[in-house]
């Protein structure tokens, strides 16, 4: 029976919920009158729910497919603005006890290298983050209660904020770690993360539990679970996703959809991000093995209609993609990527090793590359960390998001950290490119009061070398 107040993941992801929402949305996806009732509701900027979004997904009529993307365009435009914020991932250890079997991780395979970073060596990847210019990581590491205990995760984030090289710093560690317990949880927030990220890979229960046939990550109810425990935990940023491609887009769209709104009518904040992942050849990996995987069109589509319904959630597309996909992505709702990563462990200092990497990146540029390519794209390249460090989370934030209002702090954040980022690791070119767009950005900035103070504190940037302002 589906519930979305329900503690019961078979209730609040009800797999009988999602047939029905296929089949009424299969019955439905070229209804005229329904369609333009739900654009309409679209319209409005205030989401969609997930039988909505099904009958989006599966119609066939060109108009309003038209209309999909360009409202989404428009949605996030209202929303976020034309900021896009940067991060990369920072993976500590691949030690790993369970058997995903997408994952070249999974404990069986004997062809990678195990590795686990010391907190010197997490020193020396750090400094070389933020020498590129990074203020935001996500951590990364495998499941593995004898090598990665949380104690490693908390030592390992202390050691991460620790680090002042020249004018660097991480303002931001987001999470990716195991479902754990309320109680490790609750270590995560006092030790100041910003976002606990954990994707679902898929909400097929049955499929879920084929994927992942051995080891604690088998156990589908306590991974499902996970956000609710995140939040008792005392997290309020939480960002959830699913690895398109393990089943089939249409079930994990509505799954998908049904995790928001579970997460807003139990705790009154749906998720803070979503992540966008689709499932990428590695070692001992191939994709082709999976017979779900989908076609850019579909990708794009799926993209959009994330927007449409969750127009106050952050969506995030990793370098998994391409240039050429992260560039549309970004059009039609994506509002953070991650730029010159390594997803190796030890990969910033060491170099990228195929063989031990978990995925084959589709995007290998530099982000001094990825900067220019957003400044010269017309978006704001942005290291902004303000809102977690100002204490806007959790309800707080999406009432600011919602109202529309989190633009008045994104845009002159955005310009002040990019031209923090231009000042201490801007190349000539970088550095002509951004100013052009600072300046003509900051004219733009809507309130008086906001504009005049953002030019003033850019300005001391410059002149007196003052950093880390932010609204
Ligand atoms: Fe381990 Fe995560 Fe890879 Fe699964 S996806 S094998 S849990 S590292
Ligand atoms: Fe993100 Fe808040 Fe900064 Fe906007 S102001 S970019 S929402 S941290």
């Amino acid at each position: 029976m589906y519930n979305k107040f329900s503690k019961d993941p078979n209730e609040f992801i009800s797999h009988e919920e999602i047939l029905e929402s296929l089949k009424y949305a299969e019955e439905n996806k070229n209804n005229k009158l329904l369609l333009r009732q739900i654009i309409e509701k679209a319209k409005e900027e205030r989401g969609l729910d997930h039988r909505q979004a099904a009958i989006l997904l599966l119609t066939d009529d060109k108009e309003t497919n038209k209309e999909i993307f360009s409202l989404a365009k428009k949605i996030k435009e209202d929303h976020y603005g034309n900021r896009i914020v940067l991060f990369a991932p920072l993976y500590l250890s691949n030690y790993c006890v369970n058997q995903c079997v997408y994952c070249p991780y999974h404990a069986k395979n004997q062809n990678i290298v195990r590795i686990k970073l010391t907190q010197e060596q997490i020193k020396n990847e750090v400094i070389a983050l933020q020498d590129m210019g990074h203020k935001r990581l996500a951590l990364e590491l495998g499941e593995d209660p004898i090598n990665n205990p949380i104690d490693y995760v908390l030592e390992s984030i202390n050691t991460i904020y620790s680090i002042k090289h020249k004018n660097g710093s991480i303002r931001r560690v987001n999470v990716n770690i195991a479902a754990t317990t309320v109680e490790n949880y609750r270590k995560l927030h006092e030790a100041g993360i910003g976002t606990y990220i954990l994707f679902q890979e898929t909400y097929n229960k049955k499929s879920y539990e084929e994927l992942h046939p051995v080891g604690p990550k088998h156990d589908y109810d306590y991974h499902t679970t996970a956000m609710d425990r995140a939040m008792e935990g005392g997290i309020d940023d939480v960002g959830i996703g699913v690895l398109f491609g393990l089943e089939t887009y249409k079930y994990e769209l509505v799954g998908l959809l049904m995790h928001a709104e579970h997460l807003e009518a139990s705790f009154g904040v749906g998720p803070h991000t979503i992540s966008v992942p689709r499932i990428q050849p590695a070692d001992d990996i191939d994709p082709n093995s999976f017979k779900n995987s989908l076609a850019d069109d579909t990708f794009e589509k799926i993209i959009a209609l994330i927007r449409l319904s969750v127009p106050y959630t952050g969506m995030i597309i990793s370098t998994r993609e391409s240039k050429r996909v992260r560039e549309k992505a970004l059009d039609l709702g994506v509002s953070q990527i991650s730029g010159g990563s390594r997803t190796t462990v030890g990969g910033y200092c060491e170099g990228e090793d195929i063989n031990s990497a978990q995925f084959e990146l589709a995007d290998n540029r530099s982000l001094e590359e990825v900067v220019d390519w957003l400044i010269e794209l017309g978006y704001i390249p942005s290291f902004c960390t303000a809102c977690y460090r100002e204490g806007r989370t959790g309800d707080r934030f999406m009432s600011l998001c919602k109202s529309k209002q989190i633009l008045n702090c994104c845009q002159p954040n955005a310009l002040m950290t990019l031209k923090e980022y231009l000042l201490d690791y801007g190349s000539d070119f970088s550095k002509e490119l951004g100013e052009k767009l600072i300046e003509k950005e900051l004219g733009k900035i809507p309130r008086d009061l906001v504009r005049d103070r953002a030019k003033k504190l850019i300005k001391e940037m410059a002149t007196e070398g003052k950093r880390d302002f932010r609204f």
